[in-house]
């Protein structure tokens, strides 16, 4: 994608919470429940915490149960990126926003039809901007 957003490890760390760089530049994962978008139902598009880009809109916001905001489907496709994340033993589908490389969480295949997939991702990751 074009424009992308490149900072030093530093600079972010001037820019995000301790809990979003812990997520977004060290790839952790918000606890189960814990964050601010699990349960949201406003009609919202939700951009990326680090850059701002609109990733997820909440017409593709479902109920996974799972206590992460869960979307079936980006906003565009080239908004978000994947990689394969074999960190737990188990090979996962990495997300991150496309245009600054922050990580938003994983896609994984047993998502409502018709995409089928489950964009499952921390809240610390987003800003729900209402519309
Ligand atoms: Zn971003």
């Amino acid at each position: 994608m074009n424009g992308k957003v490149v900072k030093t490890d530093d600079e972010w760390r001037k820019l995000l919470s301790s809990s979003q760089f812990r997520v977004m530049r060290e790839k952790g994962t918000e606890r189960a429940f814990s964050g601010a978008y699990w349960n949201a139902h406003e009609k919202s598009v939700y951009v990326c915490a680090a850059c701002g880009l609109e990733l997820f809109s909440s017409d593709t916001k479902f109920e996974s149960g799972t206590g992460w905001p869960s979307f079936s489907a980006p906003i565009a496709g080239e908004r978000v990126e994947t990689e394969s994340d074999a960190s737990l033993g188990i090979t996962r589908s990495e997300v991150h926003c496309a245009r600054c490389g922050g990580h938003l969480g994983h896609v994984f295949d047993d998502g409502p039809k018709p995409s089928g997939l489950r964009y499952c991702i921390n809240s610390v990751s987003l800003y729900q901007e209402k519309r």
